[in-house]
Order: C-alpha cells, then structure tokens, then sequence
C-alpha cells in the first residue's frame, strides 16, 4: 500500500517564494500555503499539518510569534518548526530558537539541504510519537496503560467535579482461566475484555488497563443511576462474551466492578479509586459477576 503524503505548511509573505517551495516540493508533499501568521494558525487548527516551513519577517505577525503559539499549545506542539528566513545574523537564529523552532535555513536556501532538513525533522517526529505512544498505551490492549490513567485523570479532577465516577474492573478468577486454558487464551480474554469495554464507553471516558487483569475508568454520566446502568450493562456484554482457546474449547468469563462518585469531599483521584477498590472488593465477596456502587 502506498503511504499517504506527509503535508507541510509554508509560510511566506512573498508569493515567489511560495512558487519555489510548490516546486520543490510538491510532488513528494502535500503542501498548504499561508501568506501571512493567522491564516498558518487557522490552517494548522483546521489540518493534520506535519511540518511547518516559516518565514520571519511578515506583517501584522512575524513568524516568531507563529512559531511561539504553536509551542505553548499542546495539541501543536509536536509540529516541527523550520524557520526559512533572509535574516541570517546570529540574534535573529537565537530568537528563532528561543521562541522553540527546530531548525533554521537561510534564504537563498540550497534545495538538496532543505529536502534532507525536512526529511529529518518528519523522521524525529515520527519516532517522538511513536515513543509517545507506546508510553501511554498498554502493548496487550491497545488502551492506555497506568501511568497515562494518572496524568489524564489527574488533570481531569483538576478541571472538572460534575458527575464524576471512577469505576474499578477485576475478571473473575481469572487465575482459572490460565490454568485451564493457558497464558495465550488468558491473554485473547484480556483483549477482548477491554475491546468490548471501550466500545460501551464514552466518547470522554479514561479507561486504562493498570494492571494484569485490572482496569479503571473515569469518567462522567448524568447521575448515579445511569452510571450504574452502563456499568451494568458493561457487565452483561462481558458475560456474553466468549473467547475459542488454541484448542477449540470455549472459554466463557465475567467481571466485577466498583464504583464510586466523586463527592464535595472526595480529595483527590487515589480516593475516589480507593472508594470504587472498595466496591470492588465487595463485588468479589458477594458471589463475583456484579456491580457494587459505593
Ligand atoms: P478474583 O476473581 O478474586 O479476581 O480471582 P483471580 O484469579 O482473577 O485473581 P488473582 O489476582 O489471584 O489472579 C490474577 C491472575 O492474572 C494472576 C496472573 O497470573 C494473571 N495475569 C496477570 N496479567 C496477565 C496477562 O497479561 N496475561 C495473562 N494470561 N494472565 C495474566
Ligand atoms: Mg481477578
Ligand atoms: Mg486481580
């Protein structure tokens, strides 16, 4: 399968240099052009923009300034910045890098040095999100793992007290099913369990698995009953579940839950967890296969 083109923002206000870059590269990129700073920030808001090629000296906003709001925000940060530019005195570099560019090419730019400074930065940032991902997300599930749970969720308790629940989930005897059938079906179990899991949620929710069989959620329903409800009915899509072990033989598996509603009294996300480990626990006392709202 051919790879998609990788798309790059060029930003220039003299159209001749808009018409260099178009030609250089816009049969190995998908290229957009901004003539001036706002339209690049509208543009970048608006496209999944994998590089930005920036020049300097602009009217109205210079491409430091560009450059700088596109670092201090989260969602585009991670867009490598090369400030294409006439001003090649050491200040004007500094600033460049200061305001959190990634690279810097003086006008008249060698076209070969400017292919290979841009394919490096699309290299670096591919690597980034790729280390990104994979320290955010649990390899076996695909979902966030625990570490991910407690930066999201921390920051998620910060910004938000409305209708907020955390729920605890344990496969039952789980244990069982890896002696009768082996780690590998275990393993299809696990998977699966948190497949289904994550479709029932929504859209907002922060489910992680943050341990072996263990996984926690956060997140925000209406009121209490209908948090219980999709819980509950979280748990009857789980019971009808049924996963084939390498050998043929149907395994079938519950879950229990705890959960909990974070109060005016509730501190922190730990003691909202603790509340729903609680229920939990007491899901697991009563019989297994249940829900307990605490
Ligand atoms: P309970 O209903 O009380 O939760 O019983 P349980 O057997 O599920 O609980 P226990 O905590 O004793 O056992 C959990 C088991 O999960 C033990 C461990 O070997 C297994 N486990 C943990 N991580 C994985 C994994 O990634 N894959 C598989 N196949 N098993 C795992
Ligand atoms: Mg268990
Ligand atoms: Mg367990």
């Amino acid at each position: 399968m051919e790879k998609t083109k990788k798309t790059i923002l060029a930003v220039d206000d003299t159209e001749t240099n808009i018409d260099i870059m178009l030609e250089l590269l816009g049969e190995k990129y998908d290229v957009i052009v901004a003539l001036e700073g706002y339209t690049a920030l509208e543009i970048v808001k608006e496209n999944r923009v994998d590089l930005i090629l920036l020049d300097i000296m602009m009217p109205k906003m210079d491409g430091y300034e560009v450059c700088r709001r596109l670092k201090s925000d989260e969602s585009t940060l991670n867009i490598p910045i090369i400030f294409i530019t006439a001003m090649s005195d050491e200040k004007s570099i500094e600033i460049a890098y200061e305001a959190g560019g990634d690279d810097y090419i003086s006008k008249p730019f060698k076209p070969l040095e400017l292919l290979a400074r841009i394919n490096t930065q699309l290299k670096l940032k591919e690597l980034i999100e790729h280390l990104n991902y994979i320290s955010s997300h649990d390899e076996m599930t695909k979902i966030y793992n625990r570490r991910k749970f407690f930066e999201l969720g921390e920051k998620r308790f910060e910004e938000n007290s409305e209708n907020m629940y955390a729920v605890m989930i344990d496969i039952d005897k789980f244990k069982n099913i890896n002696d009768t059938f082996g780690h590998p079906a275990g393993d299809k179990v696990i998977r699966l369990m948190a497949k289904t899991v994550s479709k029932l949620l929504l859209d907002d929710a922060i489910f992680a698995r943050i341990g072996g069989e263990e996984f926690a959620i956060l997140c925000s329903y209406p009121s209490h009953e209908v948090a219980a409800q999709s819980m509950e009915k979280i748990r009857e899509a789980v019971e009808d579940l049924e996963v084939t072990s390498d050998d043929g033989k149907s395994i079938k598996f519950t879950i229990s839950q705890g959960i909990s509603k974070r109060t005016q009294e509730t501190k922190n996300l730990d003691e909202l967890l603790k509340i729903a480990d609680v229920g939990l626990y007491e899901a697991k006392h009563l019989g297994r296969n249940r829900v307990v709202f605490k």
